[in-house]
């Protein structure tokens, strides 16, 4: 079964969100702040990343985008959980690398299937309509 990096600030949300996915099976990994989720990241190879957005020392943003840019982390899916869910936050995470982006509080079925497809067939391509918008903005 898969190995899931959890990045997460929040006490209650990581223990119940953590103790959810151990239940069916993951293998389940805790980062409490950006910085230690790059760490963490980098050097245990977690199969797929759930990224919380506003995080201590370093945001979600900051720390997909420094995962993203080691060799070490380019192919590991990543899924942003974030409470901010208008369609700017969402184009802003899947720029910074993200694969998928949630809204907060977490839809668990919608979670776990997100996560199951993208186990199975790795991080999706990039995104024509998002490449266009970054070259529109440069
Ligand atoms: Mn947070």
């Amino acid at each position: 079964m898969a190995t899931v990096l959890l990045v997460e600030d929040n006490e209650q949300n990581r223990d119940m969100l953590g103790r959810r996915l151990r239940k069916r099976g993951y293998t389940v990994e805790e980062a409490v702040d950006g910085r230690q989720g790059v760490d963490m990241a980098l050097q245990a190879q977690p199969d797929l990343i759930l990224m919380d957005i506003s995080l201590p020392e370093m945001s979600g943003l900051e720390a997909t985008q420094a995962i993203r840019a080691d060799e070490a982390g380019r192919t590991m899916p990543i899924i942003a959980l974030t409470a901010h869910a208008m369609q700017s936050d969402r184009i802003e995470a899947l720029q910074a690398g993200c694969d998928e982006f949630l809204a907060k509080p977490v839809d668990l079925p919608v979670l776990l299937e997100t996560m199951q497809r993208l186990l199975e067939s790795g991080r999706p391509p990039p995104d024509p309509a998002l490449a266009a918008f970054a070259a529109y903005n440069e």
